[in-house]
C-alpha cells in the first residue's frame, strides 16, 4: 500500500514539473499517418516546440525510424524499451533556434495499419506518446475510404472531423502507457476476398482473404503443415484439408484472436477456423499458438469431445496446454505464453482458489480466470502423467468410448488413462463428480457435500475477484501488466480503458 501511495505522490510531481515547463513552452505533436490501398502506411510525426526542453514518444522496435530536424538542434538523445513489446521509448533533448523555435519529424513505415475482411477496413495508429501538456492531433488518409463507422481513442468513440479521405481526431489526451485511435470503416470499392490454397504437408489448406494476405496464408499453412504429424499422433486427428477465413476486430476488442464456431466442433469438428486479422500485428508466436489451438477444438470435436457448456474447460484447456507444447516443439518461441500461463494458473497451485467453477462455463467478462484455471487443470493432470503422452492416452480412451458427453464420462476417460480413480482429485478442485463404480452416499451426507462445495466454489470466485483486483493482468494472456498500461507488453493485446487512480491527470 505504501509504495503505491509514494508512486502516486512521485507521479503528481512529475506532472506538476512536466506541466509547469510545458506551460512555459507549448508544443504539438501531429501524426500524419498515409494509409495506401495495400493497408500499409507511412508515418511522419511533427514536434514543433517555441522553447527548448525534452521530448519523449514511442518509436517502433522493429522498422527503421528516421529523423529530420528542421528547426533548432538535438542535444541529446535516449532510446529505451518500453512497456510496450514493439516499440522503444525515445528521448530528445532540444534547443531552440535563433527565432525561439524548434521542429523535428520522425518517419517510418507502418505495415497493416488498415486490415480488410470483405467490405470492411479496420485502422489502428502506432502507438501514440507524447509528454503531458503537449498538444497531440492524428491526421489520417487512406486510401479508398468508403464511409466511417467508428472513430475511438483507447477504445472509446470519440470526436473527429473528415474531409474527404482525410480524417482528424485533435486535443487527444494521452494515457501514460500510450494511446491508439483506432477507426472502423467501410471500403468505397471493396477488395475481392480470394481464396488461397496451399499445400501444407499434405493437407490442403484453404485461406479465405483479400490477396494482400498471402503471407499471412502462407504463415497458416506453414503451421498447419508442421503441427499435423503431431496432432495425428496425439489426437488421430489428420484431416485432408482445413478452411480459414479471416475476421476483423471492433474497435480496440480483440476478446477472440481466433475461433471455431460450437456446433461445428459438435458436429465432429467440421467448419472453418475464424482468424482474428489483428493477429497480423502481433508478435511472432501467437498466430502459430491461435492456429494450433484452434486445430485441437478440432481434433477434440472429431473425437467426439462437445465444447458444451459442461466441457468447455477440457476443450480450453487441452487447446492451451496442447498447442504451447506442439508449437515449442516446432520451433516457435513461446516462452512468454508458457511463463504467462504458468503465473495466470499459480494461484489455483498454491491453493488459493479452487478451479472447479469451470465446469459451468458462465465466464461473463470473467474469461481470464476460465481460461487459467481450464489450463491449471489439463496441464496438472498432464505434467504428472508424462505430458503429451498422456494426452494421447486420454484421446485414445475417449475414442474407446466413442466420445464424452459430461464431466462425469471426462473424469472416467482420464482417470482409465491415469490407471487411477482422479474423481476424489476432481472434487477437491469443486467439481462435482462421483467415484466411478462406488454405492450411493447416503442422503443427508451428500446434501452436506453439496453444501460445502457450493461454498467451496463461491469461495474460489471471492479469492479471484480479489486476485484480479490485486493485480493487473493482461486478459489475454494473463501477464501481470503495469498500472495504467493501454497494451499488453507480452503480446500487445490493448487493455481496455480503465479508471486508475493516479492516471486520471493529464
Ligand atoms: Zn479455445
Ligand atoms: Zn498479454
Amino acid at each position: 500500500m505504501d509504495h503505491r501511495i509514494a508512486a502516486a505522490m512521485g507521479a503528481v510531481l512529475i506532472l506538476a514539473l512536466v506541466s509547469y515547463a510545458a506551460g512555459a513552452a507549448p508544443s504539438s505533436l501531429t501524426y500524419y499517418i498515409n494509409v495506401a490501398a495495400s493497408g500499409n502506411a507511412t508515418v511522419v510525426m511533427v514536434f514543433a516546440s517555441n522553447g527548448s526542453g525534452a521530448f519523449y514518444t514511442y518509436v517502433p522496435r522493429f522498422e527503421p525510424w528516421s529523423v529530420t530536424v528542421w528547426r533548432g538542434a538535438i542535444v541529446g538523445k535516449r532510446i529505451e524499451n518500453s512497456s510496450a513489446y514493439f516499440y522503444h521509448n525515445a528521448t530528445f533533448e532540444y534547443l531552440v533556434d535563433e527565432t525561439g523555435a524548434f521542429g523535428m519529424n520522425i518517419s517510418f513505415r507502418f505495415p497493416f495499419a488498415s486490415l480488410y475482411a470483405g467490405e470492411r477496413g479496420w485502422f489502428m495508429t502506432p502507438l501514440l506518446g507524447a509528454p503531458p501538456g503537449t498538444t497531440v492531433t492524428v491526421v489520417v488518409t487512406i486510401e479508398g475510404l468508403g464511409s466511417v463507422l467508428d472513430v475511438s481513442l483507447d477504445n472509446a468513440i470519440v470526436r473527429y472531423s473528415l474531409d474527404g479521405n482525410t480524417l482528424k481526431v485533435q486535443r487527444i489526451s494521452l494515457r501514460p502507457g500510450g494511446s491508439r485511435v483506432t477507426v472502423d470503416y467501410r471500403l468505397a470499392r471493396p477488395v475481392e476476398e480470394t481464396t488461397m490454397e496451399l499445400d501444407a504437408n499434405g493437407t490442403l489448406v484453404r485461406v479465405r482473404a483479400v490477396p494482400y494476405y498471402k503471407g499471412l496464408a502462407r504463415a497458416v499453412a506453414g503451421v498447419v503443415g508442421k503441427a499435423v504429424p503431431y496432432l495425428r499422433d496425439i489426437f488421430g486427428y489428420s484431416p485432408s484439408s482445413v478452411d480459414f477465413k479471416v475476421f476483423l476486430p471492433t474497435r480496440m476488442d480483440l476478446s477472440a484472436l481466433g475461433y471455431v464456431m460450437g456446433e461445428d466442433i459438435n458436429a465432429g469438428g467440421e467448419g472453418p477456423i475464424h482468424l482474428n486479422l489483428a493477429l497480423l500485428r502481433f508478435k511472432e508466436g501467437y498466430l502459430e499458438t491461435t492456429v494450433v489451438h484452434e486445430l485441437v477444438h478440432k481434433a477434440l470435436g472429431a473425437l467426439g469431445v462437445p465444447a458444451n457448456r459442461e466441457l468447455r474447460w477440457f476443450h480450453e484447456g487441452v487447446a492451451q496446454y496442447v498447442s504451447v507444447k506442439i508449437c515449442e516443439k516446432i520451433g516457435i518461441d513461446v516462452s512468454d505464453a508458457e511463463a504467462s500461463l504458468e503465473s495466470a494458473a499459480r494461484v489455483f497451485g498454491s491453493g488459493l482458489a479452487k478451479p472447479g467453477f469451470v465446469q459451468r462455463w458462465t465466464p461473463s467478462g470473467d474469461e481470464g480466470s476460465y481460461y487459467a484455471a481450464s489450463y491449471y487443470v489439463v496441464a496438472t493432470l498432464a505434467e504428472e502423467r508424462g505430458g503429451l503422452s498422456y494426452i494421447k492416452r486420454v484421446a485414445s480412451e475417449i475414442r474407446r468410448r466413442g466420445g464424452v458427453s459430461s464431466n462425469q464420462d471426462l473424469v472416467e476417460a482420464l482417470s482409465a488413462a491415469a490407471g487411477e480413480d482422479l474423481a476424489p482429485r476432481f472434487r477437491d478442485w469443486g467439481f462435482e463428480v462421483s467415484e466411478t463404480r462406488v454405492a450411493a452416499v447416503p442422503r443427508l451426507a451428500a446434501a452436506l457435500a453439496a453444501a460445502a462445495l457450493a461454498a467451496a466454489v463461491a469461495f474460489s470466485l471471492l479469492v479471484i475477484l480479489l486476485w484480479r483486483r490485486r493485480g493487473e493482468r493482461c486478459p489475454y494472456c494473463y501477464g501481470e501488466v503495469p498500472r495504467g498500461a493501454a497494451y499488453c507488453p507480452y503480446c500487445g493485446y490493448p487493455l481496455r480503458a480503465r479508471s486508475e487512480e493516479g492516471y486520471s491527470a493529464s
